[in-house]
């Protein structure tokens, strides 16, 4: 047997870039200049959207807390349009970061937005009985991958979204987790556009 582990696989959200939306609002990253933790999130002034589709074309901002590190992101114009982001992968779909919420976890790597994230895997996961009513947002679950809603992983996963949850409390660069790096996993085919002016 080979005494070398095998290499963490990301898991891929690719196609669950619609019940991701939701929690695009609020993404914790690796800081790009401290490699501390930062925060992206709809820049100040902006009102709250009315679809969750919209937080795809937001514009955002990076902040450090620990740094002072900001920037920010606009939708990419094309003709009338604006193109979104793509959600997905374990980076942030707008300043593509590596995520500051992951963790190795049953040879693959978990991954999370923020801790309201992480609370809404973790009462799917947890859940004994799972509710089959066609809720968007339960389909939208359904869709995960199959190892992180496995009854024999649940309390390999239910701890390592806990390992998560701690995360999230953690800012310095020294608390970087040894998993969150890149891994140029973002999905890589173009989001939507949204026509200025149409009837969206
Ligand atoms: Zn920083």
């Amino acid at each position: 047997m080979s005494a070398e582990p095998a290499q963490p696989d990301p898991v891929r959200h690719r196609d669950h870039g619609t019940w991701l939306v939701q929690f695009t609002g609020r993404i914790l990253v690796v800081c790009p200049r401290c490699g501390g933790r930062a925060l992206v999130a709809p820049r100040p002034g902006i009102e709250a959207p009315k679809y969750f589709s919209a937080l795809l074309f937001q514009p955002r901002r990076l902040v450090c807390a620990g740094c002072g590190a900001v920037a920010d992101w606009t939708a990419e114009e094309r003709g009338r349009g604006l193109v979104g982001v793509v959600p997905g992968g374990t980076e942030d779909p707008f300043f593509r970061r590596p995520l500051w919420l992951q963790t190795r976890c049953a040879g693959r790597i978990l991954w999370a937005y923020d801790e309201g994230h992480v609370d809404a895997l973790a009462a799917y996961v947890g859940a004994r009985l799972r509710e089959r009513r066609a809720s968007p947002t339960m389909a939208m679950f359904a869709r995960l991958p199959a190892w992180m809603k496995s009854a024999e992983r649940r309390d390999e996963v239910l701890a390592g979204l806990a390992a998560l949850r701690a995360l999230a409390g953690l800012s310095a660069p020294a608390d970087r987790s040894d998993a969150a790096h890149e891994r140029g996993d973002r999905p890589r085919h173009h989001g939507s556009v949204l026509f200025r002016g149409g009837p969206y």
